[in-house]
């Protein structure tokens, strides 16, 4: 693909850029540059076109476009880390890729080539590598997305959509200690039903689990756990995280995709480094019940959530109103499932799996 580039005439000055990136937090700073595809059907099955890179700002959308109405849109997340040979690598930008796509086609979005897709990401670092953090577990965080840009108020898939790129500088994380993170059951509130959106990673689903959130920060809760309404006590996963038991005769048990949970990609590579080990991994349906119960007999000894932002966090508290489950603390598998997976990451462990993409 053909990218123009538009270089930012004011990007942000080299004193305030390494300011912000000593203490980035996490997605509140961006890089100089936003790199941006639109796609447009004239009733021919549409067609992608005006790939660019330009100066990162503000938006213009009619008012009237349907993201804003109908929250047609999928994101992704992703994050760019820089080695000790100085190039800057992401983390099976192919599997993002392939999900962004299933996910565009659950929300009536146009498929993008994973070759674009792959572009679009070596385009944003040629020209923003100055944004990715130093320092361990600092990342530049990639969030392509894609919105229906047309305007029309009827309900029907839009015929103008616009892909972008957004890069935002992000610090390690938990500041480098495995903290346990302590979660809230939701009681009030699901996440996805069968046929749902759940597997897929549009606007909607996060917005849906903000007042689920809430509870659990009144309740003195790190994150949220969503439950299968149709199975009772069945565990889904967390309002951005997959989860993950671990028994002590070594498995590890993780709620089977459904359809209603969104396929993460540290999930299926945390997958892969276990059986890596030897160590047998169920995908399987798993409720609280069984959790309860195998922390109590000592059957289950580890619990973890794993996602992009985080890599690997224990999960050392689970709300359930009244009742409290608490795991046994960090683990040895969670621990050295998460130094191998961030090693790799981050080029410290050899990437036996080729995972890693130089951009
Ligand atoms: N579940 C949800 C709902 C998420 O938003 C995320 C973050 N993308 C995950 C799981 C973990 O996915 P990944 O490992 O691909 O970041």
């Amino acid at each position: 693909m053909q990218f123009d580039i538009i270089e930012n005439p004011h990007p942000v000055a080299q004193d305030r850029r390494r300011e912000i990136l000593a203490d980035p937090g996490f997605g509140v700073h961006f890089s100089d540059h936003t790199v941006i595809i639109d796609w447009t059907d004239d009733g021919d099955g549409g067609s992608w076109h005006d790939a660019r890179v330009e100066a990162y700002g503000p938006i213009a959308l009619d008012p009237a476009a349907s993201v804003l109405h109908y929250a047609q849109e999928v994101f992704e997340g992703m994050k760019a880390y820089r080695h000790a040979d100085g190039g800057v690598y992401t983390f099976r930008p192919r599997a993002n890729a392939a999900r962004m796509n299933r996910s565009a086609a659950r929300m009536a979005l146009p498929q993008l080539d994973e070759e674009a897709f792959v572009e679009s990401l070596e385009q944003m670092l040629a020209v923003d590598s100055s944004w990715v953090p130093e320092g361990e577990g600092a990342a530049l965080y990639l969030r392509p997305f894609m919105i229906a840009t047309e305007a029309f108020l009827g309900v029907r898939p839009a015929r103008e959509v616009s892909y972008r790129v957004i890069a935002s500088p992000a610090g390690n994380y938990f500041g480098g200690e495995l903290k346990p993170v302590r979660i809230w059951v939701s009681r009030d509130f699901t996440r996805s039903g069968p046929g749902g959106t759940g597997a897929a990673k549009t606007g909607g689903n996060y917005a849906g689990s903000l007042a689920a959130q809430a509870q659990a920060a009144e309740h003195g809760c790190d994150q949220v756990l969503f439950l299968d309404p149709l199975h009772e006590n069945a565990v889904e996963e967390l309002g951005g995280m997959n989860v993950f038991l671990v028994t002590s005769d070594g498995r590890l048990i993780t709620p089977q995709l459904t359809g209603t949970i969104l396929e993460g990609v540290t999930r299926d590579s945390v997958i892969q480094l276990a059986q890596d080990r030897g160590l047998a991994v169920e995908e399987r349906r798993v409720t609280l019940d069984e959790w309860a119960r195998g922390i109590e007999d000592g059957t289950i000894v580890e619990a973890f959530a794993c996602g992009t932002a985080a890599v690997i966090t224990p999960i050392g508290e689970l709300v359930d109103g009244e009742t409290t489950i608490a795991s046994p603390g960090t683990g040895e598998v969670t621990a050295s499932i998460r130094e191998e997976l961030l090693g790799i990451q981050t080029g410290a462990v050899a990437d036996r799996h080729g995972w890693m993409h130089r951009l």
